[in-house]
């Protein structure tokens, strides 16, 4: 995927000064057999690195400031594998900018009943050690993902790996750059939203471009460059006869090939992860991109359309969590409804053209048909239909004094031809049904504009809000529309006075 920088993970053991040499010898032992330990067995998806024994605060503060000024430090992992006086932890927290998960666990799964002794009590305190860490945790008012269990467990691992995930796409949008061409669609407020606020909650920027600028890049390259692309279209998808060479409309795929290489050139020019335009601003452009959005969406880039910003970050903050996995992520906006059978909705997810190809199952075909809107030529499109299987759609939306994230778990099923629809497609249900999702989804104000995964988890996505300090309004299997009501209330008493619950 383009643009993943190396990250790794520190694992700090806290103990103190008081046990002598000897006891911190067994635990720097006991730490690197945990550290190594959690890797061993291959479910983490980025490496973890012992940071050492921490016993005391000026130990702690420099393994704090060190960790925030790492750029490959993507996070901490914290355990008390004896008791570690919290209170030496305040200072060198205080100065943590990294993502913190406490794991609480122990050196030996099993209890030594028949030798058990004070010497071999005293090195296994993590059971009230991780106590004393979770009240200076929690009395600060940290942000932290707690793991609990033996660090052989393969569901401890993958709790871990869900948050190496999550601090992964976190460490991505920081310094990061969406390109955006032109402004929102006329009128749409919920693509919207406070792009300072956004710049100091999340790290990531956006900058403004003209649609010009698109149309001179595309006049640098040549033709020979073009027909290059447009020729290895053909190795990876099914072309119809008009857009095969001497096909009748090949121009409108060479000219979706230039808009390609000249959006490619000026992400990859300004370092930028995603990239979001509108069609009421086409200036100089004989059709709107819609099959360079696909395929860079499928190159790891974020998109959305109508000027949207918000969604091309979420897009690659989700591509970033499940890299590694099957890869399918994509842009998404819920289009429209089968609600004939209660009980058994359907969602049909689709957008004018651009959905990635990396959700597709099986090859992707390339079409050309005409837009009923934006006024331009007929547009090139991927057209393919989902993989199935659980998905979910996240959407971050701008509640004028903070973020908030609203998650949807859905299935994505099997589902009838659609041989007249000129787009690609996915079909799901969602959870726990039709009915109180959508109205859960309302109430909270999600966007008709989603990112949408078959790889991303809800925990990752805890895990994500957790890390970035904001809301997170989840709709699954468990949710009751009058608690999610509910909770939705306490929520903007919650985020309102958060700020102030540090001090
Ligand atoms: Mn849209």
């Amino acid at each position: 995927m383009i643009g993943l920088n190396p990250l790794k993970f520190w694992f700090v053991c806290g103990s103190q000064h008081l046990y002598g040499p000897e006891t911190l010898e067994q635990v720097a032992d006991g730490a690197r057999t945990v550290a190594s330990g959690l890797e061993k067995d291959g479910r983490l998806v980025l490496p973890i690195e012992f940071a050492g024994v921490a016993t005391t605060g000026d130990e702690i503060a420099d393994i704090c400031r060190r960790a925030s000024a790492d750029p490959e430090c993507g996070g901490l992992i914290l355990w008390m594998h004896t008791f570690s006086p919290a209170k030496m932890w305040i200072r060198g927290l205080s100065q943590l900018t990294k993502p913190v998960l406490h794991l609480h666990t122990q050196l030996n799964g099993s209890l030594p009943w028949d030798s058990i002794d004070m010497d071999y009590m005293n090195l296994h305190q993590a059971a009230h050690g991780d106590r004393e860490a979770g009240f200076m945790h929690t009395r600060m008012r940290l942000g932290r993902k707690v793991v609990v269990g033996h660090w052989s467990d393969p569901e401890v691992q993958d709790r871990i790996d869900s948050w190496m995930r999550a601090a992964r796409a976190w460490n991505d949008w920081q310094g990061a750059g969406i390109m955006r061409f032109g402004d929102n669609m006329r009128n749409v407020a919920v693509t919207e939203g406070d792009k300072v606020a956004a710049e100091m909650a999340f790290g990531f920027k956006v900058d403004g471009y003209g649609v010009g600028d698109l149309v001179d890049k595309m006049a640098e390259f040549s033709d020979a460059e073009v027909e290059a692309l447009a020729n290895a279209y053909a190795e990876q998808y099914t072309l119809v006869p008009e857009l095969q060479p001497g096909g009748e409309k090949r121009s409108s795929l060479l000219d979706a090939a230039r808009q390609e290489l000249a959006l490619s050139a000026m992400l990859k020019a300004g370092n930028y992860k995603g990239f979001t335009h509108t069609f009421e601003d086409l200036h100089g452009l004989n059709q709107l991109p819609g099959l360079a959005p696909q395929r860079l969406m499928e190159q790891g880039y974020g998109f959305a359309g109508e000027g949207d910003w918000k969604t091309p970050a979420l897009v690659r903050a989700l591509k970033v969590m499940g890299h590694g996995k099957s890869g399918a992520t994509s842009f998404m906006e819920d289009y429209t409804y089968d609600i004939s059978a209660p009980g058994k909705e359907l969602v049909l997810g689709a957008h004018m053209l651009e959905v990635c190809p990396t959700i597709a199952e099986g090859k992707p075909q390339l079409e050309i048909h005409p837009l009923g809107i934006g006024g331009k030529a007929d547009p090139v499109r991927m057209v393919f239909n989902s993989k199935t299987g659980p998905a979910l759609n996240a959407s971050l939306v701008d509640m004028g004094n903070r973020f908030r994230l609203v998650v949807n778990k859905v299935n994505a099923v099997e589902h009838p031809d659609l041989p007249k629809l000129p787009v690609a497609r996915a079909v799901w249900q969602c959870l726990p049904d039709f009915k109180t999702a959508c109205a859960a989804w309302i109430l909270a104000g999600g966007a008709h504009h989603t990112a949408y995964s078959l790889d991303v988890t809800p925990e990752m996505l805890d895990d994500f809000a957790t890390i970035a300090g904001i809301e997170l309004a989840l709709i699954d299997e468990n949710t009751s529309l009058s608690q999610f009501k509910q909770d939705l209330r306490m929520n903007e008493v919650y985020w309102h006075l958060a700020k102030g619950f540090t001090v």
